[in-house]
């Protein structure tokens, strides 16, 4: 995550940018803070879990961290995928199928995604107030509803001086992974020498 994010923040939607809040919606929901210098690490190495913070719609759902009620146990692929499943019984392999499916539930949770991650992204950027967010991951492929209930729901969090808080997708393509990658490890080899 932290080397995606430094991708993001050395060749992606975030160059150029001073600090970027960097946040991934695929299997899990991660997250990495990108300061000048590098990405926030934390005391314990941890930081930038953004799928482990409370969220409304988590309700009381089990997450993979042996919580309850975090974001990631409502807003992942397979939390989305679940999500339907409950609703409608019916058996789907994956988010595209979840779409394809043509339900009227599958609309409904894929905005109940967009909104959970974007109650967290606007949560986030009244504390940290970065240059801009980078939003990607495979959810990010849901499409324009699960990205319009993002920004409805991240702008109804934020504060009255951060209305114009940039937040954008992620470049399309792996590139950006793999660029950071090589900067993190140079980063690495960097600070051993
Ligand atoms: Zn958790």
């Amino acid at each position: 995550m932290h080397a995606h994010a430094l991708g993001e923040s050395r060749y992606g939607a975030a160059r150029g940018r001073g600090t970027a809040l960097f946040v991934a919606v695929g299997t899990g929901v991660g997250g990495a803070f990108v300061l000048p210098g590098g990405t926030l690490t934390g005391a314990h190495a941890a930081a930038g879990h953004v799928g482990h913070v409370p969220s409304v719609q988590a309700r009381d759902l089990p997450c993979s961290c042996g919580g309850t009620g975090h974001l990631e146990a409502i807003a992942s692929g397979p939390a989305l995928v679940r999500e339907f499943a409950r609703r409608t019984t019916l058996e789907v392999a994956d988010l595209q199928a979840v779409i394809a499916s043509g339900d009227a539930e599958a609309a409904s949770v894929i905005r109940l995604g967009g909104l959970a991650v974007g109650a967290m992204i606007g949560g986030l950027v009244n504390v940290l107030d970065p240059d801009v967010v980078v939003v990607g991951g495979g959810v990010v492929n849901a499409g324009d509803p699960w990205w319009t209930a993002l920004i409805e729901a991240a702008g109804a969090e934020l504060l009255p001086s951060l209305r114009d808080a940039e937040i954008v997708r992620s470049a399309p393509g792996g590139d950006a992974a793999l660029l950071g990658a090589a900067a993190l490890a140079r980063e690495l080899v960097g600070e051993e020498a």
